[in-house]
């Protein structure tokens, strides 16, 4: 790996790519040839760009100067610590987003959309800190400017060929929630091991078809709840006394704190800004295809895990205080079985991909009710996992007609035909 490259265009062809980059110290373009390139450069793709991806939806919804600065708050803050204080008062409405209490910080301050770095110059940027913390800041030092357009965008494909796009580079959302890197690592979660697949030879080609649809819609999602998330900070905004133009004045702020009917009102509206903070179906409940469609009408915090095809592997803590995501391969298959299911590693035998097989009761035990029950399986049942720890197939039979039956499972996936040796099968 070198840094300091900077990818600039490519070339596209029939088993490759081939992309021209810019070593910004020498200023010497650098040819790399590669079997497929994986943008993750970002909200603004330079691939993306280069290969005429559009990203649709809406952009900047709001528009935001980033200040970069250098502080010790902790005094300052006392007992209020948090990772995010969302600012409210007369000339407030913006988010001081702490990475280090006592040294990097972040004001993300409201601004027009034509403004630009150079209009926020260091006594600007001190004046709206010092209006964000409320007192003056020893040993401030500003670190960095930057614009920011929050938007609400998904890329109109995710590939092109030879080249996936991941990350901000597919998906550009509010911050309100928190999803943008979490989905940015599902995605790479989801491709990394087809990829490996594929070049390891155990997966067809074909099988990378599988990744923009299963992701781009987790994408979608999680956009359309980032934008809600945005909007309901509107109804904090309301009950705080803020007009159309976020903006509210000094009298009509402390009366609305002061007021005990309007303070229920502010206290309503801060809870309803739960799904802000607690949106684990979500970030762990996700799962590709439509399995769990009819949890979409639950509360985003609710997230009872599941054992079915397309989710991730639920959770289920052993006796010896393992659990059972342990157990997941992240290089090969896992099929995790009951205890009846036998040995269902003849699979292995029709199939190029690396396959672990772990039984209960004999690699596993769980206190009380058997694992195979809490999944809703019969002892006899097993469960075949991918590499990124979500279920390809399940089968409720053991033996010889539960190999068939992951055999079949295993070829429609991954694109590749896999025949289920039976000999010697129970
Ligand atoms: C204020 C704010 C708060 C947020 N809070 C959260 C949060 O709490 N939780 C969360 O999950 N997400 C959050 N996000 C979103 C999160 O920051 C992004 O989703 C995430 O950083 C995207 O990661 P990425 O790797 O796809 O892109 P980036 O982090 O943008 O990384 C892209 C990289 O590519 C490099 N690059 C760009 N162009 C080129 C080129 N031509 N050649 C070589 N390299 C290039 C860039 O230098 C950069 O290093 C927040 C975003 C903002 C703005």
């Amino acid at each position: 790996m070198r840094h300091g490259l900077e990818w600039q265009s490519c070339l596209q062809l029939a088993d490759g790519v081939t992309s021209t980059l810019l070593d910004r110290a020498t200023g010497e373009l650098v040819r790399v040839r590669s079997r497929y390139i994986i943008a993750c450069d970002g909200a603004g793709s330079t691939v993306r760009d280069s290969l005429g991806i559009a990203m649709d939806g809406p952009e900047g919804i709001a528009n935001f100067m980033t200040i970069h600065f250098e502080a010790n708050l902790r005094s300052i803050l006392g007992d209020y610590l948090g990772i995010l204080y969302f600012l409210f008062g007369p000339g407030l409405n913006g988010t001081l987003i702490a990475y280090d209490v006592e040294k990097t910080w972040v004001l993300m301050h409201p601004c027009s959309p034509d403004s630009t770095p150079e209009d926020f110059d260091e006594a600007t940027c001190r004046a709206a800190i010092l209006a964000a913390v409320g007192v003056p800041v020893p040993d401030l030092q500003i670190k960095g400017v930057k614009g920011w357009k929050m938007s609400a965008q998904i890329a109109r494909t995710y590939r092109d060929g030879n080249v996936f796009l991941a990350g901000d580079a597919g998906h550009r959302f509010p911050p309100t929630g928190g999803l943008g890197l979490n989905t940015g690592i599902g995605d790479i979660d989801n491709l990394a091991w087809k990829i490996a697949a594929v070049e390891a030879g155990w997966a067809a080609p074909e099988m990378l078809e599988s990744y923009e649809p299963e992701r781009r819609i987790i994408a979608q999602t999680n956009m359309g709840q980032s934008l809600a998330n945005t909007f309901r900070l509107g109804v904090l905004f309301e009950a705080l006394g803020y007009g159309a133009d976020r903006t509210v004045d000094e009298a009509t702020f402390r009366s609305r704190l002061a007021d005990p009917e309007s303070r229920t009102k502010i206290d309503e509206a801060v809870t309803f800004q739960k799904d802000h903070f607690d949106s684990l179906r979500l970030q762990l409940g996700f799962a590709y295809g439509d399995v769990l469609k009819d949890d979409d009408t639950l509360p985003i915090s609710q997230f009872t895990p599941k054992c079915v095809v397309g989710a991730r592997l639920p959770h289920v803590e052993f006796a010896d205080g393992r659990s059972t995501l342990e157990l997941v391969d992240p290089n090969g298959l896992t099929l995790i079985a009951g205890a009846m299911a036998g040995d269902l590693t003849a699979l292995a035998a029709g199939l190029k991909a690396p396959l672990i097989q772990k039984t209960e009761g004999a690699d596993f035990h769980v206190p009380g009710e058997a694992w195979s029950a809490r999944m809703g399986l019969e002892p006899q049942g097993a469960v075949l996992v991918r590499p990124d720890g979500h279920i390809l197939a399940i089968t409720s039979s053991g033996g010889a007609e539960g190999v068939q039956h992951l055999a079949a499972a295993l070829s429609t996936y991954l694109a590749t035909p896999v025949a289920a040796a039976l000999t010697g099968v129970a």
